[in-house]
């Protein structure tokens, strides 16, 4: 089950709510069947290049999609802005292949800041600035957590 986690600025209007984690029928055998009309991942890789190398890797290089997939908190390093993008892996013959996905507004690449990677620890918003007044004030609303599939 997936949880939704909304960043809130102390001082504008900035308000965003990202979806976490994965959702019931992300098992990894649906996530790995491409064809039948339950298929996930062509809803979830939205370039239709990278699902056709994705659909390469696992059908002529033996590769699989470990169950470290989810949808995560990416945070542009240059402009602050926060999006949720799914995550996944995919390990084949010679590599391991992880999806890059870009700012919109600068095109930098993002990074992962998702608080479910225990190594990092709790997810600290007080150390982000807010992408739209740039102050550090933003805070996780906790009044708007909801649950998802
Ligand atoms: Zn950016
Ligand atoms: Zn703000």
């Amino acid at each position: 089950m997936g949880t939704s986690f909304t960043i809130i600025c102390n001082e504008c209007e900035y308000s965003k709510t990202i979806m976490l984690g994965v959702g019931m029928a992300y098992s990894p055998e649906m996530l790995m069947d491409f064809d039948s009309e339950y298929a996930i991942l062509p809803s979830l890789i939205r370039s239709k290049k990278t699902l056709e190398f994705v659909k390469m890797l696992i059908s002529d290089k033996g590769g699989v999609i470990p169950y470290t997939y989810a949808h995560k908190i990416y945070h542009c390093p240059k402009c602050s802005e926060f999006y949720e993008h799914f995550f996944y892996q995919v390990n084949y013959d010679g590599g391991i292949f992880k999806p890059q996905y870009k700012c919109t507004k600068c095109k930098t690449v993002l990074e992962i800041i998702s608080r479910e990677n225990e190594s990092q620890g709790d997810l600290n918003l007080k150390s982000y600035p807010c992408p739209k007044c740039g102050k550090y004030s933003l805070a996780e609303d906790l009044s708007s957590v909801v649950m998802w599939d």
